[in-house]
Order: structure tokens, then C-alpha cells, then sequence
């Protein structure tokens, strides 16, 4: 078993938020020392170096490649496939070795990564996002015609349902199909043509039987919850973390913090469909309002969230954003009032912990799967950071 050591390296140490200085040594797939004078058959030498804990993104969709919905009518639909390549490659030279796909990427996809046919992050997946009629999810135009930003085809169910009961099958048939976790949608949101990101979806009963029958099978569910009520209808379900979260109120962060239930921000996304519709890419009306709408109440939620001491892992929804640019978010969380070393911990450690991997990932530590970062700069540097990353390791192999 070939041991290689990482020396003279400043290390992060994602449980206590401090760095310092040690060697890293692997064997296969696996960290197995940390600390100082290790043996090794091999040396990598990394002065002046810092060595992260491979990042993790909890919220994205590797499958959506803009926002240009006129562009992807027009595009063969295998395509997607394709330009899901050069996404995950683009997320994994950020640095981001794990990612959380919140609908749109299937099992296919999550294998091809994981056997290595593609490069990649490795995913959780969710599939789809249940929506109910009429809903984030609902690609209705007014026009009669229907534009799904989550198609049905094999490896995805149909992601609309109404009732408790076809929520129980459509839970299970997500499940079928090899979902990792449960993505539905409690509220209105911004892409989509016939809600209203203030609105709750879904009744309690529909979101008790997800739930259960998520739990049944031993997997977590994520909302898309950007209503007041519809974060807290959530919360009150089980629902273990809340995406988004544009208006939160107190009594929301107080169900929170009592649930230990995690909040996902993402907060580059409206901002993200504002500079699209800059750049020229042609976005309803409807969809550029609700985006310049949420903007600053978003903000406002995640610095309440900050100070309540809510447990927030690191999301970006890129998709709505450019894959790559994941790394912005943490500067915009930084930018309102999260002390920076909290923020790595929320790309590291705490994403794993929402995600159930932390027993494998999230940290540098002896017995995890050894991915890490190599960043030739200043890690707190947030803005200059994906400039600075210089090497990226994923399960006990360079990948980068
Ligand atoms: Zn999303």
C-alpha cells in the first residue's frame, strides 16, 4: 500500500474552524495520518500550500446549463447529457469534490461519475422536485403549452402530484428511480411562470406523507421554501433543511434552531437571474421581477440566520448561475456578517453533516476518504480563491 504524504502544508481543520500546520498522509482511497514526521514511500511537497477538505456544494444542478428556456426548447435532449460533463468538471476544478443535486440529474448520471466514465463531483441526487399543480415545478405556460425544467423520461418520474395519497406513490416511485434524497417544492418560486415565491404549497397532509414515506426508506427531504409559511410548514413536517429561505421570520428561525433543522441559502441565484438578463439572456418578465423582489429579503433572512446560530451549509444553485462560480457564494456569505472560517465550515463539514456523509467527508481526518484541496493562497481570500486552487484530489486520486 503506497503511502503518500502531503508535507509542510497549513491544514483546516473543519471541526475546530483553526488551521495548522501538518503533514497529510494517504493510502488508496483513504486519509490516514495527519500530523507531524509521518513516513511515506512518496512526498509531495506543499510549502506555502493550504490543504482544504474537498468543498461540498449542497444545492445544484448539474444537468441546467442556463437560463435561456427559448435556447433549450430548441435543443436536443440528449444534449443536456453532454454539457452536464463540462459542468461537473467545472465544479470539481473549484475545488468542489461532492455535490448535492437538487433535481434534474438521474441515477445514470450519478454512476457514470462515481464508475468514472466521467469527471466529476461525486452526487447526491434528488431527480426531480415534487410540485404540486401549479407549482415551482410546473412548466404550464400561459400560452397552454408546457416547458418541464424537470422532463420525464426513464430515469425521472413525473414530479407533479397532488393529495397524500399520490404523494405516497410518487414519494416511492423518486425512491424507485434511486433518489438520494426527496426534493419537493413547499413554496412558489422565481423561474417559474404561475407562482408566487410568498405563497406555501402543499398541505400539511401531503407533506406529513412524504415524510413518512421518505423516512420509511431511510431518506432525508429537502424544500425548496421560500414563503414564510411555506419554510414553516416545512420545518413542521420533518423536513430536514430548507433551501432558499428568502423570507424568513423569527418564529421561523426560532422552529429551526429547535428542530436543528439546516438552512441551504443560495444566495448568488437571484442575483444570478438579474446578470443573465444583463448579459442578454432573454428571461420572462414575471421571473426577472420575482428575482429583483426577493433580493434583499434574502439577504436580510441569511443575516438573521447567521446571528440565531442556525446550522447553514453552503449551496449555490448553480445552474441558475454558471457552473465554476460556486466559489462566490461563500463571498457573498461573508459579505453579510459570516466569520470566514464559519463559512469553510459550511462548505466543508457542516454540508456533509446535512448530507449524512459526514462519517466519509467533510474534514481531514485519519479513516475519510482522502479528498482534499491544494490552494496556493490565501483560503480566506474568497474572491481570489478559485484562482488559487491549485490541485484538487478526489478519493485518493489527483483529479485536477
Ligand atoms: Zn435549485
Amino acid at each position: 500500500m503506497t503511502r503518500i504524504a502531503f508535507t509542510n502544508a497549513t491544514l483546516f481543520d473543519s471541526t475546530t474552524g483553526a488551521f495548522e500546520e501538518a503533514d497529510l498522509v494517504i493510502a488508496n482511497n483513504r486519509i490516514v495520518e495527519v500530523g507531524k514526521d509521518l513516513d511515506a514511500d512518496e512526498v509531495i511537497d506543499c510549502t506555502d500550500r493550504y490543504i482544504l477538505p474537498g468543498m461540498i456544494d449542497a444545492h445544484v444542478h448539474v444537468m441546467f446549463s442556463h437560463l435561456d428556456f427559448m435556447k433549450q426548447m430548441h435543443t436536443p435532449f440528449s444534449y443536456r447529457f453532454y454539457a452536464a460533463m463540462d459542468n461537473m468538471r467545472r465544479t470539481l476544478e473549484t475545488g468542489i469534490t461532492t455535490v448535492r443535486d437538487a433535481g434534474g440529474a438521474d441515477a445514470g448520471v450519478r454512476q457514470a461519475v462515481s464508475d468514472g466514465v466521467i469527471r466529476g463531483p461525486r452526487l447526491q441526487i434528488a431527480i426531480a422536485m415534487l410540485s404540486q399543480t401549479g407549482g415551482h415545478g410546473d412548466g404550464w405556460m400561459p400560452s397552454g403549452g408546457h416547458f418541464r425544467l424537470f422532463t420525464s423520461y426513464p430515469g425521472v418520474p413525473d414530479n407533479i402530484v397532488d393529495g397524500p395519497e399520490a404523494m405516497r406513490l410518487k414519494v416511492r416511485e423518486m425512491l424507485r428511480a434511486g433518489a438520494d434524497v426527496i426534493k419537493v417544492a413547499t413554496s412558489g418560486g422565481v423561474l417559474s411562470p404561475n407562482d408566487d415565491p410568498k405563497h406555501a404549497h402543499f398541505d400539511d397532509d401531503e407533506l406529513a406523507m412524504l415524510v413518512k414515506e421518505a423516512a420509511n426508506q431511510g431518506k432525508p427531504v429537502m424544500a425548496h421554501a421560500q414563503a414564510t409559511d411555506g419554510i414553516k410548514n416545512a420545518i413542521r413536517a420533518g423536513i430536514h433543511s430548507i433551501e432558499h429561505g428568502i423570507y424568513l421570520d423569527d418564529e421561523a428561525i426560532e422552529m429551526m434552531l429547535e428542530r436543528g433543522t439546516y438552512l441551504v441559502p443560495t444566495l448568488i441565484a437571484p442575483t444570478g437571474v438579474r446578470k443573465a438578463a444583463a448579459r442578454g439572456v432573454q428571461i420572462a418578465e414575471s421571473s426577472l421581477r420575482k428575482a429583483e423582489e426577493v433580493e434583499e429579503a434574502h439577504r436580510a433572512s441569511f443575516r438573521k440566520a447567521v446571528q440565531a446560530g442556525v446550522k447553514i451549509a453552503m449551496g449555490t444553485d448553480s445552474g441558475v448561475t454558471p457552473h465554476g462560480d460556486n466559489l462566490e457564494e461563500l463571498e457573498v456569505m461573508a459579505e453579510l456578517g459570516m466569520a470566514k472560517t464559519d463559512v469553510l465550515q459550511s462548505t466543508t463539514r457542516v454540508a456533509a453533516e446535512l448530507m449524512g456523509i459526514d462519517h466519509e467527508l467533510g474534514s481531514l481526518e485519519p479513516g475519510k476518504l482522502a479528498d482534499f484541496v491544494i490552494v496556493n493562497g490565501d483560503p480566506l481570500d474568497f474572491g481570489g480563491l478559485k484562482d488559487h486552487i491549485e490541485h484538487v484530489w478526489k478519493n485518493g486520486r489527483l483529479a485536477i
